[in-house]
């Protein structure tokens, strides 16, 4: 295989080695179903609890406030229409720039009778408070705006926002999938209700996840079935995934502030050899950002046409979230931040994992030189 440069860790990571081999023993010798009764099932049942333990532990929460789901998008759907069909308000209101696991849910959500109402946006992508008391009533239900996003990077000022919702007895969502394990977290200082997260985003293994649940949250159970997860998420626990989501969220945890320095100095060296190239681009977002996700929108060019020349180079980057790579037109996220018209169809999102070395910088920046010669 020719060497293949990996920069679309928004859209998915590598799994960490020691997740995968805390994992093996429970795919390979301890597959016994953590609800029976025997010895052989007391190891599987142990396992589950000490992983809701350690992911607790990591975003500030109560283990008995974190429950397993098959990943961000199940997350999303379940805290926003678990919440909203709970109690009588019937207004939602979400962030435009929110990943299509909440935009669709909540459309959905409108099929059935609420009315969703969408905040404005600054031109960096990012949610200002003056927003939200813009269009929080006494009607509103929930309000959903993520915790930092997934095409541009920007961190969202959730604190605050959660706190205007609560001041209007509204409860608060946040969609944190690209932030857990990236950016430090506490569900206590944020004062949230709800925070998703999907550990294939963070080092662990594809289709797991959590929603994180506050004491006190009224919620329809997402599944029914079984008695797992308190009655609230019924079907057969994925034991090998819950373990592996663990033991990757604690790494991430612990090397939180060197791995931001590193990818800081990662970016730094892009945009640097960008602009010594002479090559005409803006970057998109927020100062304050996911460390490693870079928007970048290139004037007069095509993210697609730049998507394809680099892989045929060995690079994989992306045009914006993977969910929507089938979508040729400028994403949602770039037209809500009204990116000028001559730079949005040339956007590419670049996102850098500490297996990216300056040497990958060096070749993504000659790589895109290359890509952009008409
Ligand atoms: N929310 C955000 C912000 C995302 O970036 C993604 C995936 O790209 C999702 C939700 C969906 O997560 P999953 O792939 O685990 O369903």
């Amino acid at each position: 295989m020719k060497h293949l440069i990996y920069a679309d860790n928004a859209a998915t990571t590598k799994l960490d080695i020691d997740a995968f081999e805390a994992m093996k023993e429970f795919l390979l010798d301890f597959y016994g179903n953590p609800s029976q009764l025997y010895s052989f099932s007391r190891k599987t049942k142990k396992a589950v609890k000490e992983a809701r333990e350690i992911i607790a532990g990591c975003i500030g929460a109560e283990p008995d406030e974190i429950f397993f789901t098959s990943g961000g998008t199940e997350s999303d759907n379940w805290a926003l229409k678990g919440f909203a069909k709970k109690q009588g308000r019937k207004q939602i209101v979400v962030s435009p720039i929110e990943h299509h696991a909440v935009l669709n849910t909540v459309q959905a959500l409108k099929r059935d009778g609420y009315k969703i109402s969408f905040l404005d946006v600054t031109e960096n992508g990012v949610i200002l408070p003056a927003f939200l008391e813009s269009k929080i009533n006494n009607d509103t239900a929930i309000v959903s705006v993520m915790l930092a996003n997934n095409e541009v990077g920007s961190i969202e000022p959730i604190k605050e926002l959660a706190k205007i919702a609560h001041q209007n007895g509204a409860a608060f969502h946040t969609d944190a999938v690209q932030a857990v394990g990236h950016i430090e977290i506490n569900v206590n200082e944020l004062g949230i209700d709800m925070l998703s997260a999907s550990s294939h985003k963070f080092n662990g293994p594809r289709g797991i996840g959590f929603l994180y649940v506050k004491k006190g949250t009224d919620l329809y159970p997402f599944m029914d079935g079984g008695a797992q997860e308190k009655n609230m998420r019924a079907g057969t626990e994925n034991v090998a995934g819950i373990v592996g989501m663990a033991v990757a969220l604690r790494k991430n945890c612990s090397i939180l502030n060197d791995r931001k320095r590193y990818l800081y100095e990662l970016e730094e060296r892009l945009v640097k050899g960008l602009r010594e190239k002479g090559l005409d681009f803006i970057r998109n977002g927020a100062e304050e950002h996911l460390p490693g996700v870079m928007s970048i929108s290139f004037k007069n060019s095509d993210g697609e046409m730049l998507l394809h020349r680099l892989d045929l180079m060995g690079v994989c980057i992306s045009t914006g979230s993977a969910c929507d790579s089938k979508n040729t037109q400028v994403s949602h996220v770039i037209k809500a931040i009204r990116i000028p018209e001559e730079y949005a169809k040339g956007t590419i999102r670049i996102s850098l994992s500490k297996d990216n070395t300056k040497e990958d910088v060096d070749c993504i920046v000659s790589s895109l030189c290359r890509a952009l010669k008409p």
